[in-house]
């Protein structure tokens, strides 16, 4: 189970390694806390779908739920939604108030209770989501980390989150957060599209983030993931309207990719199975017990 805040972050994070374990048979489901309905278009060559508008919430949602069945096809997951609005990334000095009603305000209990009832009917073994920074500042993201672990820790709990449903609790055995955008990994992969002679997109990502010493995360685990690039790069363009398909996240020949940095990068936060670090596989100590 990978919980994600927005349409569009499972396909920049972890997708390659959702698709590899899709492919090789593992149920795989996606949860979107969020409908994206606060995004801009991020993409030019946007088009707004026929018979669609993207001006109100309710448009955007319906636009980027389209988009949402599409990536997960190209992911071969299973995708749900949480049913959240999203918060927008508030900007300015001083920062304007968030929404009324939306994800980041709601108190953590009431944020929580669907996916705790959700992980109690898929019965997850392994759930991956963001680190407690969110990975990056937006409200949402933060938010997600926090639902994400408060399932993790309470949904096999009998007497926490008591629902009508009905739903048996359950434990998931292992809790990740996405890496995939390390310094290392920038770093290796700017250095080699400079040694190519090609125009590096990380740069200015590189020192912003060396000038905000930012404490970088343990990646405990790095799953080889290179054979299904060409997926997440279908899910990605399937996000026609937060992704330029001549952007950021196309900058980079799949094939330097796949040579430099195969792999995307876990950190393991919680294991209720015996496991070392560092693995190659999310289910490391899982494949065993199952046996
Ligand atoms: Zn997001």
């Amino acid at each position: 189970m990978a919980v994600h805040a927005h349409p569009d972050d499972e396909s920049s994070k972890g997708a390659a390694t959702t698709a590899r374990y899709a492919a090789e048979g593992v149920e795989v489901l996606v949860v979107t806390c969020t409908g994206g309905e606060r995004g801009d278009v991020l993409n030019p060559s946007f088009e707004v779908p026929e018979g669609h508008e993207f001006d109100s919430v309710e448009g955007r949602r319906a636009v980027r739920r389209l988009e949402m069945a599409d990536a997960a096809a190209a992911l071969g997951v299973r995708q749900t939604w949480l049913g959240f609005v999203d918060s927008g990334l508030p900007e300015g000095d001083p920062l304007p108030p968030l929404p009324d009603g939306c994800f980041a305000l709601q108190p953590l209990e009431e944020a929580s209770a669907p996916l705790v009832e959700l992980v109690r009917r898929f019965r997850p073994h392994v759930m991956t989501t963001y680190d407690p920074s969110g990975g990056y500042p937006h409200p949402d993201h933060i938010k997600c980390h926090e639902v994400a672990y408060e399932a993790y820790h309470a949904a096999g709990d009998a007497s926490r989150y008591v629902t009508d449903g009905g739903a048996e609790p359950w434990t998931p055995r292992k809790l990740y957060y996405n890496h995939g955008f390390s310094m290392e990994r920038l770093r290796a992969v700017h250095e080699a599209m400079q040694g190519a002679g090609l125009e590096s997109p990380f740069g200015d990502w590189i020192e912003s983030r060396a000038a905000r010493e930012i404490p970088e995360r343990e990646a405990t685990t790095r799953v080889h993931a290179a054979d299904y690039f060409d997926r997440r790069d279908a899910a990605l363009v399937a996000h026609a309207s937060q992704i330029d398909p001549e952007g950021f996240f196309f900058a980079v020949p799949r094939d330097i990719e796949a040579d430099v940095w195969p792999t995307e990068e876990f950190e393991l936060a919680d294991s209720r199975v015996p496991t070392e670090v560092p693995e190659d596989d999310l289910f490391a100590g899982l494949r065993e017990e199952s046996r």
